[in-house]
């Protein structure tokens, strides 16, 4: 037989590149890039090339599986449906509907997340839903929706390679996404001027003009000295803030406790260099800034994400074809799930759930009362596992190593009186689940997934899933049926239509549009051809706002216990918990083992050599992981990435919450670095 050659979408990074995957005799054998497709346009990183591999490993789940004493016995889905919705609806009866809580996905599609939080908000009455997105753009969310009325990228990616200037904070573009690191490529080839912003050396730093390695947790100290010396040097777009901005007189005042002075000091850099990047950066036309989880992943998150936002509005850096803000989305569909509603506050189309004109509208298109008081966090329902969240439906996300302090979340997914894990390996957190659903991958489903450039993309279905596994969409119809909803969907076609009707920012998204072109939102009716960049004459909010960015230091510094700053992160050859390039035997080539990252001054002085096993301890716990000796990292500063079960970093971070996301501050927090001896 022929093989056959589909078209559909890398499953990795927020990116949302085109891949063209192989099928020989139904099983998916190769993986190649698209050429036609707008973001790629036949380019892929090494993930991506290999994102087949995991799809035939002969770990993947084939049965439902029931909790048997410490082991679990397959059962067929005509027990394990009835016995899930039975076990979720005695629960309710029991403690509540709000005793329930559920985790969507940002791997899985936007219409199956869409089925998620319905299922959830008109089965139990509650709006206990969220997702992994809490734990990487929470912060982006909240603050741009406050700044500019909207909580996603202003602009394309492709609009990148045309920008003058482009300012990258907190991101390691080249490794988490490395296709949007060739648009920084591309401009920089026409001579626009890049300026890094990392405590640590990485690939974006050694190609940018100048780098400027601040203390961690010092962005805001850097971004107020930068905007105060743009109104001191009158490099601010004055027509822009007179017609455009509210809340300037505010900001102004709060910048003078930020001369140039006290920010270099603060972020342990020259005031020259603070100077003469905030020149650059004002004044040329077209000046565009990247931003990642280095901004996001703090106690300060949103306040983080708000200095962006005015620096870049305090210049008229928004509303133009090069320019904008670009925050770069970790999971190939984080974007979608929230824009689903896979939130605790807000219905798809970040619809608030508390507004009563909203509520009914729900009410009406779903034919059943729902609760107008937000639900619980990610980190919340886990937190109260056991105490006010009973049970717990989690559909491909693994808690057990994504979130901080995970010593406490194994303890948490211990503590629920019935947990059901729908995933397609065993993952770390599907080990504690009472009832694990066998669900389909990337490559065998149909549906939407939403890049980090607001763009809709139609994922096709190449292979079968394996054994009896089933995809996502139909275990969510079968378990809303069996709870007594209508869940009577023909296919994932027909939810994109109801998401349409509901939410006006996708009212014109259809399949039929999709099999010719991605489309990103805005995009109001079927006429609409999708809107390439945000905010062009009016912010989505009406005038964009200026928010004083408070700066408040990470929670945890160094001291004589724990010397060393602790940061977590990505890497180039893995992605987020390991569960799919872990079992790709082309990415373990790369990067097979866990490492941490250490100076060579620190090195010498733990008399550590390169690939020596060394213990990190902070105050959640203590790891063992081998020794990488580099100046990418600075002396006195260790890097773990977290991708890896078998020395998870996230055991050491730090769980302290930023007040008004709730993400927890991933990268900083205070460590203790040793020597491990060959006898443990
Ligand atoms: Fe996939 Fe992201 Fe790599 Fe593109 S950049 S191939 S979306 S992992």
């Amino acid at each position: 037989m022929n093989p056959e050659f589909i078209k559909t979408i890398c499953p990795y990074c927020g990116t949302g590149c085109g891949l063209i995957i192989k099928v020989e005799d139904g099983v998916a054998v190769a993986t190649y890039p698209d050429r036609e497709h707008p973001v790629s346009r036949g380019s892929l990183c090494i993930k991506g090339w290999s994102a087949h591999e995991f799809i035939n490993h002969p770990d993947r789940l084939t049965d439902p599986l029931l909790r048997k004493g410490d082991t679990f016995q397959k059962i067929p889905w005509d027990e394990a449906i009835p016995m899930a919705a039975l076990k979720l609806r005695e629960t309710a009866a029991k403690y509540g509907g709000d005793a329930i809580g559920g985790l969507s996905s940002a791997k899985c599609t936007n219409e199956e997340n869409y089925l998620f939080q319905k299922l959830i908000r008109m089965a139990f009455k509650t709006n206990n839903v969220d997702h992994c997105a809490r734990l990487c753009h929470a912060p982006t969310t909240v603050a741009m929706v406050q700044a500019l009325g909207s909580g996603a990228m202003t602009n394309s990616i492709s609009d990148l390679a045309g920008a003058e200037c482009i300012f990258v904070i907190g991101s390691n573009a080249a490794e988490s996404h490395p296709i949007i690191m060739g648009e920084i490529y591309k401009a920089a080839d026409k001579g626009a001027t890049i300026i890094a912003v990392d405590p640590r050396e990485t690939a974006v730093t050694r190609n940018a003009k100048i780098h400027l390695r601040i203390n961690p947790g010092t962005d805001i100290p850097l971004l107020c000295g930068m905007m105060r010396h743009i109104i001191d040097e009158g490099l601010h777009n004055e027509n822009f803030i007179r017609a455009r901005m509210e809340g300037f007189e505010d900001l102004n005042e709060f910048l003078h406790l930020w001369p140039v002075k006290r920010a270099a000091e603060e972020c342990g850099i020259n005031e020259e260099i603070i100077r003469n990047v905030a020149e650059i950066y004002a004044k040329v036309k077209e000046s565009a800034i990247i931003y990642c989880m280095g901004i996001t992943q703090h106690a300060c998150g949103t306040a983080n994400v708000l200095a962006i936002c005015d620096l870049a509005m305090l210049c008229g850096h928004v509303g133009t074809e090069h320019s904008g803000i670009y925050p770069l989305r970790g999971q190939n569909n984080v974007q979608g799930a929230c824009d689903m509603g896979a939130l605790p506050n807000v219905y798809p189309g970040y619809q608030s759930v508390s507004d009563s004109e909203i509520q009914n509208k729900f009410q009406n298109a779903w034919g059943d009362t729902l609760s107008n008081k937000p639900g619980l966090t990610v980190t919340e329902i886990i937190g109260l596992a056991g105490k006010d969240i009973r049970a717990a439906y989690i559909m491909a996300e693994n808690p057990a190593l994504s979130d901080p302090d995970t010593n406490h979340v194994l303890e948490s997914l211990k503590a629920f009186d019935f947990l059901i894990v729908q995933d397609i390996f065993l993952t770390e957190t599907a080990k504690f689940a009472h009832l694990v659903f066998p669900s389909s991958c990337f490559a065998e489903k149909s549906g939407t997934f939403t890049n980090t450039e607001r763009r809709f993309q139609l994922l096709r279905k190449t292979v079968a899933p394996p054994g009896n596994a089933k995809e996502d969409f139909e275990i969510l119809c079968l378990l809303g049926n069996a709870l007594g909803l209508d869940f009577s969907y023909k296919n994932p076609s027909e939810v994109m239509d109801e998401i349409a009707s509901l939410a006006p920012a996708y009212g014109g998204i259809s399949f039929d549009r999709l099999e010719r072109e991605g489309l990103q939102w805005p995009c109001p009716d079927l006429e609409h051809p999708g809107t390439r960049y945000l905010h062009k004459d009016r912010f989505t909010r009406g005038k964009g706002l200026f928010v004083v960015p408070e700066h408040t230091p990470p929670k945890e510094l160094p001291d004589e216990d724990y010397p060393y700053y602790l940061s977590t992160g990505r890497m180039f050859a893995h992605y987020h918990t390991g569960t799919m390039t872990r079992r790709s035997s082309f990415l373990n080539r790369e990067v097979e083992e866990a490492y941490a990252e250490i100076n060579p001054e620190d090195a010498a002085l733990l008399d550590v050599k390169d690939g020596e096993k060394i213990k990190i301890t902070t105050r959640r716990g203590s790891i063992i992981t081998n020794a990488r000796i580099t100046k990418r990292v600075s002396k006195g500063c260790i890097f773990a990435p977290f991708h890896f079960a078998e020395a998870r970093a996230n055991m050491l971070t730090n769980p302290a919450l930023d007040p008004r996301s709730k993400i927890p501050e991933f990268k900083v927090c205070a460590a203790d670095v040793r020597k491990e001896s060959q006898d443990g």
